[in-house]
């Protein structure tokens, strides 16, 4: 059959229309638009706008969080519930004041603008900003903690925060958790970086001293974080070790430990390139590429 050059036209335009439609796929941009070609490459795009512009974030927060709250009575009703490790308790725990552990950063406060403003100036992490932004006292709560905070009261279980922000920054902290709506009982709720512990030697930024702390005071029912090491003492920061902690504690998550989504920063990443900051962002670029896992 001869088809007039039209009809053809009209029956291309019908065939595009038949293709399938990937369910990711990107909303065409019109030819007309100008090429962006100055936009400045990032690591660091997707991963902020993920957690600031998806729904699929907040439902994976709101998750983890809700599924925490069902689990709250199972855990005041077993007295030998303990969400701390055996060798970071010095005691028995039982008879205990219930807690839960949280640690901050991106578990309870979104910091998410923070990282926004980043990557819009093409910067990296640094203390003063970072203590900049902290000053601010301007960080959201993360979707789904106020609920599980509530649970938790109406249970008279206390939130106590085990966080890597330095004790300087305490009152700002304790500030923007209350300004967030989230319980503070009193100040010493609050263990930050430099928190002394009696007979306990600080190793880097590691929380066990501060786990083992809130241990001689509390039954911990549950610990949040969105880093392994906000759960248990990370002795090297390698893929490899990573990967046999979580093996561990595999039946220990979404129990006692819950983890929640952080694609933005993390020892996950400097795990990649030896944990070597000084190298050049490029070389530590290289290294996350060559982690990718192509199935080779
Ligand atoms: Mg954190």
């Amino acid at each position: 059959m001869r088809i007039s050059l039209p009809c053809a036209a009209l029956l291309a335009v019908a065939l595009a229309a038949c293709q399938p439609i990937r369910p990711d796929a990107p909303t065409p941009v019109a030819t007309t638009a100008p090429a962006a070609a100055s936009v400045p490459a990032d690591d660091n795009l997707n991963a902020v706008l993920w957690v600031q512009r998806s729904a699929e974030y907040q439902a994976a927060a709101i998750q983890t969080y809700r599924a925490a709250a069902e689990y709250l009575d199972k855990a005041l009703a077993e007295p030998h519930w303990d969400a701390l490790v055996p060798s970071e308790r010095d005691n028995h725990g039982h008879g205990l004041k219930p807690a839960v552990v949280l640690d901050i950063d991106e578990t309870v406060l979104d910091n998410s603008p923070y990282q926004a403003r980043l990557v819009r100036d093409g910067l990296e992490y640094s203390d003063p900003t970072w203590d900049a932004w902290v000053e601010e006292r301007r960080a959201r709560p993360v979707p789904g903690v106020l609920e599980f905070a509530r649970a938790a009261n109406e249970r008279g279980v206390t939130l106590v925060y085990i966080s890597n922000r330095a004790v300087h920054l305490k009152q700002a902290t304790l500030d923007n958790l209350r300004a967030a709506g989230l319980p503070v009982a009193d100040e010493s709720v609050f263990l930050g970086l430099g928190t002394v512990v009696e007979g306990c030697e600080q190793e880097g930024s590691e929380k066990d001293c501060r786990r083992r702390l809130a241990g001689r005071h509390y039954r911990v029912l549950m610990q949040f974080g969105d880093q392994l090491g906000d759960f248990v003492h990370i002795d090297a920061n390698t893929p490899e070790h990573r990967q046999a902690l979580l093996e561990e504690y595999d039946d220990w998550f979404g129990e006692r430990w819950w983890m929640l989504p952080n694609p933005t920063y993390g020892s996950w990443e400097p795990a990649l390139f030896d944990n070597n900051w000084r190298q050049p962002r490029e070389a530590r670029r290289a290294a996350k590429r060559a982690a990718l896992d192509v199935a080779p």
